[in-house]
Order: structure tokens, then C-alpha cells, then sequence
């Protein structure tokens, strides 16, 4: 079969592997719609997971079950389904308290073993849910909507009356949408990108340029203010936009080095609350398979780029297309 294969730290090559043998609880997948992701280049560059390599990668992927292991009971073949990738060991204190995607070793298909950028996959069943008739590329939005939903549970952002988001990209876009779902009032966009800013709009959302003169006047505006750009002078600029007794989530991931220097008087006289959410726990793949349901026509937007997988390889390669949000590798058969 065709794969995307990190052989090794920074290389990337597209090449016929051996399509795998099932294991009793497993099932053998064939990828139609797989999503790209920054985490992917984090992995090839080791800076993510255990920098195993050969490695397939993809994280965020939809497919039909064409084959089962004698021991598969939650699934058949011809079922459509999406993958939760996330694998913990299930004895560390974070799974003991429920947290699996806080375990201590923590691994993900696509990540730690192969995973969704090859015709087919081979995947535990307990990490399958059916999608019936969903279309494969919304499907696979699955994953990053989990993710998202992580964060918004986390802060109950579903409570907002008034947030401002750093960054309309798709996972900023993500949040806003899982938020609204869950009942947020009103949500501010604010990017640099004017194509974003308007896409965001296209979405019921507020929209700011996030000139300086701009973001001067939303001073203290807000009960909730999101990063979803991982950039430090974001990041380090939060504080500014959270009205007293609000929240600020760091969903952008900042280089792992980097350091901000918030007042600790500040957050005490203000009564802030400062979290961080990352990857999505198991519940949010089903919580992100409602989402999905009401949101369908804003979720075609994100997906910008249905590619073949071949292209994805030069997309890591080369960097991603001008004006891309989401890029899926799809398959039509
Ligand atoms: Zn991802
Ligand atoms: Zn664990």
C-alpha cells in the first residue's frame, strides 16, 4: 500500500509499505479523508511523541472497516468509522484519575505507532466509533474538534457571555464553533489575516484586525480570551483583554523553551483564572461527533483542501498552500 513514512528525524518519504496483519481486537482500515496537522511536523522533527521512526503519520483520520480480528465485537466490516488516536498505558496517577490524555506515556496512532496517512490503517477496536453516514472529511475533523472541546469543557467557555479569540485559524474556529454549540453568546476574532477575519464573520462571529490601535481599545473587555496562534507576544498579552474574575486558555502551543512574565499580584487582585488544555480525553470524541451535527456547514469551510496523499507529502515537504485552513489527504475508493 502507499504511506506517508517518517524513516527518520526530518525525512519524509511516500512508498509502498506492507499493508498490516490484524491482530485478534483489531481492525484493518482504509483511510478516505486524513487530516494534516502542525502536531505531524512536531513529530518528524522530534520535538513530540517518542521520535520512534519508521513512523506513519496522521492523527486526525475517517475510513471504512474492511477487515476484523476474530475478537472484534463493536464493529463490522463496511462500518465507517473514526479513530480516537490517543493510547495510555492505564495505570499512571493521570489515567487513574480519568486524565488518559494526561498519561505519563502517553502514545497515538500516527503519533507513537502508524497511524492515518496510508491507504490503510490497522486500529484497536475501542479506539473506533462509528460515524454512519457522516462524510469522511467532516469525520475526520473529529479529532481537532475533541481537542478543542478539551479546552472548552476545561473552562467552561460554553458559559461566555463575551470572548475574544487570538487567531482564526482552524483551531481557533474550532473553539468558537464548540463553544457557541454549548451556549457562548457573543465571540470576537481577532488575526492578521484579513481572508481569516472574514471567514470568521462568514461564521456569525465578530471580527477585529488586530492592528495595535485596535487591540488598544478592547482593553479589560473580555470574560475569556483564547490563544489559538502559539506565538510568545500573544501569548504574553492575554491578561490585557480579560475583564476582572475572567478566564485566559492557552490552547496555541508556544515553543516548549519559551517563558512569559505575568504579575502573580495581578492574577490575585484580579481574580483571574489561567488554564491550559491539551489533546482531548476520550469522552471528547464523542462529545465531538454531536458538535459535528450542528455545525456541518461551517465545518465544509475549515476543510479547505481535499488533496491526495501524494500532495500531502510535498505539503510537509514545502510548507502548506496560501490560504489554507484544514488540508485533508481524501480517497475516492
Ligand atoms: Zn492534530
Ligand atoms: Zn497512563
Amino acid at each position: 500500500m502507499k504511506a506517508i513514512v517518517f524513516t527518520e528525524k526530518n525525512k519524509i518519504s511516500y512508498q509502498d509499505i506492507k499493508t498490516p496483519s490484524l491482530e485478534k481486537e483489531q481492525v484493518l482500515i482504509a483511510v478516505r479523508a486524513s487530516g494534516l496537522c502542525h502536531t505531524d511536523l512536531d513529530v518528524l522533527q522530534g520535538n513530540y511523541g517518542s521520535s520512534a521512526f519508521p513512523l506513519v503519520p496522521g492523527h486526525e483520520y475517517a475510513g471504512t472497516a474492511v477487515q476484523i480480528g476474530d475478537k472484534v465485537t463493536k464493529i463490522k466490516v463496511g462500518d465507517n468509522v473514526v479513530v480516537d488516536p490517543n493510547i495510555e498505558c492505564g495505570y499512571c496517577l493521570s489515567c487513574q484519575k480519568n486524565n488518559a490524555h494526561l498519561c505519563e506515556t502517553l502514545g497515538a496512532y500516527g503519533v507513537t505507532v502508524n497511524g492515518g496517512f496510508a491507504q490503510y490503517s490497522v486500529v484497536h477496536q475501542n479506539a473506533l466509533h462509528n460515524i454512519g453516514d457522516l462524510p469522511f472529511h467532516i469525520a475526520a475533523l473529529a479529532e481537532p474538534l475533541g481537542c478543542v472541546l478539551n479546552g472548552v469543557g476545561t473552562i467552561n467557555a460554553g458559559a461566555s457571555n463575551n470572548a475574544l479569540i487570538f487567531g482564526a485559524g482552524p483551531i481557533g474556529l474550532l473553539f468558537a464553533l464548540a463553544a457557541k454549540d454549548k451556549g457562548a453568546k457573543k465571540i470576537t476574532f481577532t488575526d492578521i489575516n484579513p481572508d481569516r477575519l472574514l471567514l470568521a464573520e462568514s461564521m456569525g462571529f465578530n471580527a477585529v484586525h488586530s492592528t495595535e490601535e485596535n487591540l488598544a481599545n478592547l482593553n479589560k473587555e473580555f470574560d475569556l480570551v483564547v490563544d489559538a496562534t502559539g506565538l510568545i507576544k500573544v501569548a504574553e498579552t492575554l491578561i490585557n483583554y480579560v475583564h476582572d474574575g475572567g478566564k485566559i486558555m492557552h490552547l496555541g502551543i508556544c515553543p516548549p523553551d519559551a517563558k512569559i512574565e505575568i504579575s502573580p499580584f495581578e492574577i490575585f487582585r484580579r481574580q483571574l483564572t489561567i488554564a491550559g488544555s491539551h489533546s482531548l480525553n476520550h469522552h471528547n470524541i464523542k462529545e465531538a461527533l454531536v458538535t459535528i451535527h450542528n455545525c456541518i456547514p461551517e465545518l465544509e469551510k475549515i476543510v479547505t483542501h481535499k488533496l491526495t496523499i501524494e500532495d500531502i507529502a510535498t505539503c510537509m515537504q514545502q510548507g502548506a498552500p496560501k490560504d489554507s485552513l484544514k488540508i485533508q489527504a481524501v480517497w475516492d475508493n
